[in-house]
């Protein structure tokens, strides 16, 4: 059935359903399209979500936002990656960083010329060929270089924020656009005798919100895409089990880094995400192996800080909505699926499904067509993340609980399979141009879980052994220099007059 679409309805008021109606009404505008989103204060947001990947500077610019003031405004701090601590086995740490391994040369990735100079020095860490991990380590940051130093490579980075914070900026943002806000909570879905379309939403007041278009931001329920339309949700949990998260905020201790961290724990992960004014923690567990008030109880004695507040308990099931757009509904957020949090990957998710939507913008209706290829796009985007996280509990060391033997004994999904083998046999790693996590960023993980290649490109052979060390040689001074040229996080965010006011006063004295 072809319909105009002209009347947008975002259900949910959490991240995705703020960035999806800023993003709205920035790119189509309210002009020609009015833009509503319903949201219950009484429900609520599941509140956390607060570390993010490079992509999300890229929706800041659509955006149009001044980083300064997102920062100032989201008590953000700036992310270069992740520290994994204790994944490959206890007492063992390694950096998942956003930039790149020293230089691509002679058409091969780097990694081959490291594998070849690791095997001819006996050095194994990787880490020293990338500025991020370096800058990490040292507590540095710094976005742009200092002009003399502007030929090094460009430092990548994201944030890490306050995630209420970042709704109720991105609230103001959509608002000045024209956005209309309901608060109300939706009690009855109507749908169009003949099309089967979602027409209108009921309020427990009474109202009625008409829409030709819905996007279903309404999380983990996902009220119109499975309630009433019944969609369907792959479970994933025989390749993650972890199905529960109990968060718990904490005062900020010491100095601000400019990374998250992910412990491995004896049934799961902690995370630990340093803002402006606070830390993030949060236990992420399966019940199967740990009794909830037990993974409560360890992560309130594994925080340095005090806790501010009691543990929040969230349950999920990792996998994926069947078909995320059906008909005149079009899911995006926890609504669509959730892998858990290791990678930081889900506000990068309802990015990608907010691009593919206005890419496929349904200015004239819903041809199935596109629908289809909306639905294929997602599936992948799910399935290539999902795939990552598992390699981090499949490539271990780790068998000294029943989870981490359970993680070892796991078939991980053909596609991973097809990878880790590739990548054991000849240290080549099989990405696809489109895919969210390039060769750097494999390689860091799997190297760093202890999987080192038995070969590597025969490209590497090709120079001599004293050539192979003048440019590792060249490649490390230039890293350390750059490194050496950033000042300590802190004083960055200070000096550069990116504190929000309450972490000011957050500031340990
Ligand atoms: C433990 C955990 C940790 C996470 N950490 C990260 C991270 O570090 N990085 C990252 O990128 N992502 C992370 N995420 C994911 C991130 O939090 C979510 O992707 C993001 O918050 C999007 O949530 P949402 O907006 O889809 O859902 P929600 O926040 O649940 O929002 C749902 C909205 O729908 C509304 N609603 C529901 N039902 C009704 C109704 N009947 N009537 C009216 N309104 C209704 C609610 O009021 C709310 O406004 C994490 C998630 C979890 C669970």
């Amino acid at each position: 059935m072809t319909q105009a679409v002209r009347n947008i309805v975002v259900v949910g008021g959490g991240t995705a359903g703020w960035m999806t109606a800023a993003a709205l009404s920035q790119v189509v505008g309210t002009k020609r399209y009015s833009i509503t989103l319903v949201e219950s204060e009484q429900i609520g947001t599941v509140g956390v979500g607060e570390a993010t990947i490079p992509m999300i500077l890229l929706f800041n610019k659509v955006l149009g936002l001044d980083e300064d003031v997102f920062i100032r405004e989201t008590n953000a701090t700036f992310k270069l990656g992740i520290e994994f601590v204790d994944w490959r086995r206890r007492g063992h740490s390694y950096f998942h960083p956003f930039g790149l391994y020293g230089a691509d040369m002679d058409g091969v990735g780097f990694q081959h010329f490291w594998l070849r100079w690791a095997r001819e020095s006996g050095q194994t860490d990787h880490s020293l060929f990338n500025a991020e991990s370096l800058a990490a380590k040292a507590g540095r940051f710094l976005r742009a270089p200092p002009q003399s130093l502007a030929t090094l490579p460009k430092i990548n980075y994201a944030f890490q924020f306050d995630a209420a914070l970042y709704a109720a900026f991105l609230r103001r943002y959509a608002e000045a656009r024209g956005v209309v806000r309901v608060e109300g909570k939706i009690s009855g879905v109507e749908r169009d005798g003949e099309s089967g379309h979602v027409s209108r939403l009921v309020l427990d007041d009474g109202r009625a919100i008409e829409g030709d278009f819905f996007v279903d931001c309404s999380g983990f329920r996902g009220l119109l895409i499975e309630e009433t339309l019944g969609a369907g949700y792959d479970d994933w949990s025989q390749w993650l089990p972890c199905n529960r998260a109990a968060a718990m905020p904490c005062v900020r201790a010491g100095e601000l880094t400019p990374y998250t961290r992910a412990t491995a724990r004896e049934a799961g992960w902690q995370w630990r995400i340093p803002l402006q004014h606070r830390t993030g923690n949060g236990y992420v567990f399966s019940d199967a192996f740990i009794a909830e008030d037990e993974a409560v109880r360890l992560l309130g004695e594994r925080l340095d800080g005090a806790a501010l507040a009691d543990a929040k308990v969230l349950k999920f099931t990792a996998g994926r909505r069947r078909k995320s757009w059906i008909g005149n509904v079009l899911a995006i957020g926890l609504s669509s699926g959730f892998l858990e949090p290791l990678e930081s990957t889900s506000i990068h998710l309802v990015q990608a499904a907010i691009a593919k939507l206005l890419a496929l913008f349904p200015k004239t209706g819903f041809d199935p067509w596109v629908v289809d290829k909306f639905n294929r796009e997602m599936s992948l985007e799910y399935e290539q993340v999902r795939d990552f996280i598992i390699a981090h509990y499949k490539v271990t060391e780790r068998d000294d609980t029943e989870f981490w033997r359970w993680c070892q004994a796991m078939v991980p999904p053909d596609s991973l399979t097809q990878r880790l083998e590739v990548f054991r046999s000849r240290g080549e790693v099989l990405v696809g141009q489109q895919e969210l996590f390039k060769e750097t960023n494999w390689f860091a993980i799997l190297a760093g879980q202890g999987l080192i290649p038995e070969d590597y490109h025969a490209v590497a052979d090709t120079i001599s052994s004293d050539e192979l060390r003048r440019r590792v040689g060249m490649i490390r001074s230039a890293i350390n220099e750059r490194v050496a040229g950033m000042p300590p996080h802190d004083l960055y965010l200070d000096k550069a007059g990116l504190l929000g006011a309450a972490a000011r006063a957050a500031v340990p004295a």
